[in-house]
């Protein structure tokens, strides 16, 4: 990408794919000035590249402002998939500002030849699609919890990057501390160590979160798998 010194791009962030965007801008538009907003939710993100801005907009109008404020000259959104309120304020801003807006949010991911998937549409619906008993792989944030809570039958395994700051409302479970597994082998370690039979997790996309869904796949495990909305 040329260089063009009086730019400055703000990234709507909190994913994997915005650092590196962050990394790859910075290096390519030494001049620009590169700001990567982060909504805070994750108590120590990942390093970022170029300037780093934390915490709510106060919705589209707030976005607005601040892109007029700061002068943005390209809008990012490099969102999660299922950051669904960001994406659309990106939008409304883009069009209050007149600001050029890059989308860069992930593809879902595609089921392969082997994949053993429960489609559903919401979090209810998965956990009503768990059979009794089941030893789950729960890979979501601590806010999509508590809708499992009804399933005293269950023993869930929750993977989280940081310790809740309440313990978790689920009546049997064990707390796995830490990011994703970077390969199938070390997703199948912890699906085999904890005698998963079932993950629920989302149609995030992105490979950062592919590889237990690839472990899934080799070990024969059924996953029930939230689609995002149409
Ligand atoms: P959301 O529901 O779309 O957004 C809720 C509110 O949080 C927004 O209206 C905005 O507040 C603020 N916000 C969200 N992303 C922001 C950002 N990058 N910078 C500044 N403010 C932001 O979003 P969410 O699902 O809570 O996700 C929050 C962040 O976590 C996103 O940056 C997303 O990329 C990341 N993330 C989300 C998920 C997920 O599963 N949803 C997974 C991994 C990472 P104001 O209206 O006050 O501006």
């Amino acid at each position: 990408m040329p260089d063009k010194t009086n730019e400055t791009i703000l990234i709507l962030g909190g994913t994997r794919e915005a650092t590196e965007l962050a990394r790859d801008l910075v290096s390519a538009n030494p001049g620009a000035r590169i700001i990567t907003s982060l909504a805070g939710r994750t108590k120590e993100p990942a390093p970022l590249a170029g300037e780093v801005r934390t915490g709510g907009f106060g919705g589209a109008e707030g976005l607005a402002d601040y892109i007029r404020a700061n002068g943005v000259t390209r809008l990012i959104d490099a969102t999660h998939p299922f950051a669904r309120q960001i994406s659309l304020n990106a939008v409304e801003a883009a069009r209050i500002t007149g600001v050029a807006l890059d989308i860069r949010t992930r593809n879902p991911w595609a089921r392969e030849p082997g994949d053993d998937w429960i489609e559903v549409e919401t979090l209810e619906a998965a956990r009503d699609a768990i059979p009794p008993r089941a030893r789950v792989l729960l890979a979501l944030g601590s806010q999509h919890i508590g809708v499992f809570a009804s399933r005293e039958d269950v023993h869930f395994v929750v993977r989280m990057i940081d310790r809740p700051e309440t313990p978790l409302d689920l009546h049997d479970h064990a707390l796995v501390l830490g990011r994703p597994g970077d390969t199938a082998a070390v997703e199948a370690m912890l699906l085999v160590a904890h005698s998963i039979t079932h993950i629920v997790c989302r149609n995030s996309g992105g490979p950062a979160a592919y590889a237990k869904i690839e472990a899934a796949r080799q070990l024969g495990l059924p996953v029930i798998m939230v689609s995002r909305l149409k």
